[in-house]
């Protein structure tokens, strides 16, 4: 199979640097299933094109086969389009000779690889389950102009009709990085197959290459549901961590961060910092030496956490990539002395999800985090936390909405945050509250942040949950 990329950017050969493979000589890599080749069918200044031609094992692919997927007939294991069509191999090659590009990174060229600059990608065979149609409702939202060749079936039986095979080249002006995610992504889309059993580890990679732009997709339920080869389990988890995830992301280009819109309400009695130092006390007096920090967001508890030698294992969590990056920047991972660096883990991942890197702590904490999540979805969350990790202690806090009446610039029945799905009264939560700990061996008790007002309370509700029976 052979994906071609090419640029009319000047100097054009600079798409060597930005692929991160000289355009004077051919490389070579072998693969699982194969192997890849890069050289370059043209380089000029005003024109440069990089070829990636993937070889594929078919052969070896049917003696390696293991899985779930593995019995398709004799006939399906040795006459197969696999070898020629741009699919799921074609994704897995472009991580191996293009994983740097795909990452938005690029040594010699760091402005250019952060630049949009004309592109053009052609794909000599791509099989287009659901037809030129689709192939035009995926990229076109994504600013590409298509131009799709459909191949007849066999030249020899030209009656047969058209293919689901297409010779396309798709252009547009984008970074480097995104034409690569868009091909990682929507190749197997349009395939509709998958060469490997299709794991948990799976939505992850979807979020890391579409979580910029396939929240906002028109298509984004139909590429998230046959990127996960249909599993729907897999799928509902995916949505829901897009929907999630999308609000900050796509906004803070173009709009203040809703973070910023909230902070700044909350500005006059800097609430945030009360409440974050109301749980690190709370953590303190429970005795935890290891403590997670779920949704953890840019770290600001994770820091006051690191200040305190109390604290010996520290991990955050966050299903936001982007907000994880930005922790890591605050913290100044790069430069933490190893010792401090020894302490602190942070991890990718979602509430939604039983994970196993979550158990072992003596605390957690979920500060301003429940009120994001659909309320559909409480129930796994609870799960997550309460019945698989276990941790002694859990520290839960979230908005009291009868406060709300008293902030000067909020509008009556506004949430604080336009992210929010819910916001609760004192009752509500600690109704739900009451519940979660009766139903998984916990006690729970109650407390306020920030200044209580005799009538609706304090601005912050907090949910003090220790566990009294050993398993839930
Ligand atoms: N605890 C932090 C951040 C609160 S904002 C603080 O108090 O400053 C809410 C955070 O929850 C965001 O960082 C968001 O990305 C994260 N979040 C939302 N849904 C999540 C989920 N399903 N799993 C993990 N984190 C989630």
């Amino acid at each position: 199979m052979l994906l071609t990329i090419s640029t009319t950017h000047t100097p054009a050969t600079d798409l060597g640097y930005l692929l991160h493979k000289n355009p004077g000589r051919a490389q070579r890599m072998t693969l699982a299933f194969g192997s890849a080749h890069v050289f370059y069918p043209e380089a000029t200044a005003e024109r440069c094109s990089a070829a990636l031609l993937v070889e594929v094992d078919p052969v070896g692919l049917v003696r390696g086969r293991r899985g779930p997927e593995g019995d398709g007939g004799l006939l399906a294991q040795h006459v197969n389009d696999r070898p020629y069509a741009a699919s799921s191999f074609l994704s897995v090659a472009i991580t191996e000779a293009f994983g740097t590009a795909l990452s938005g990174r690029s040594k010699e060229r760091p402005d250019l690889a952060a630049t949009a600059i004309p592109l053009e990608a052609r794909l000599a065979v791509l099989p287009c389950r659901g037809g030129e149609g689709l192939l035009r409702r995926l990229f076109e939202p994504l600013g590409y102009a298509v131009v799709a060749e459909p191949q007849p079936l066999d030249a020899t039986f030209a009656d047969w009709g058209d293919s689901r095979y297409f010779t396309v080249t798709l252009s547009a002006t984008v970074r480097v990085a995104e034409l690569l995610a868009h091909l990682y992504v929507l190749v197997p889309v349009l395939d509709d197959e998958k060469h490997y059993w299709v794991g948990d580890d799976e939505v992850d990679k979807l979020l890391r290459h579409g979580g910029d732009w396939l929240a906002t997709h028109p298509e984004r339920e139909l590429i998230t549901r046959r990127y996960l080869k249909h599993r729907q389990s897999l799928v509902r988890d995916a949505i829901a961590r897009l929907v999630t995830a999308e609000e900050p992301d796509v906004t803070t280009a173009t709009t203040p961060s809703r973070d910023a819109e909230e902070a700044a309400l909350e500005r006059p009695m800097n609430l945030h910092d009360q409440r974050l130092a109301t749980v690190l006390g709370v953590l303190r007096a429970s005795g935890a030496a290891s403590v997670v920090d779920l949704g953890c967001g840019e770290g600001k508890l994770l820091r006051l956490l690191l200040d305190d030698r109390q604290f010996t294992r520290i991990t955050g969590m966050d299903v936001s990539y982007r907000a994880l990056e930005t922790a890591m920047d605050r913290l100044r991972f790069d430069r933490m002395p190893e010792m401090q660096r020894a302490r602190i883990t942070l991890l990718h991942g979602s509430l939604m999800y039983r994970d196993a890197r979550l158990g072992g702590h003596d605390a957690a904490a979920v500060v301003e985090v429940i009120e994001h999540l659909d309320p559909p979805r409480l129930a796994a969350f609870e799960r997550a936390v309460f019945a698989f990790a276990r941790p002694g202690t859990v520290v839960v806090t979230t908005p009291n909405a009868e406060y709300n009446v008293r902030w000067p610039t909020l509008s009556a029945g506004r949430f604080r945050h336009r992210d929010h799905r819910f916001e609760w009264s004192r009752s509500e939560f600690e109704a739900w509250a009451d519940r979660v700990a009766a139903t998984h061996g916990y006690a729970v008790r109650f407390a306020p942040v920030g200044p209580v007002d005799d009538t609706v309370g304090a601005p912050t509700q907090m949910g003090i949950f220790t566990r009294t029976v050993a398993h839930g």
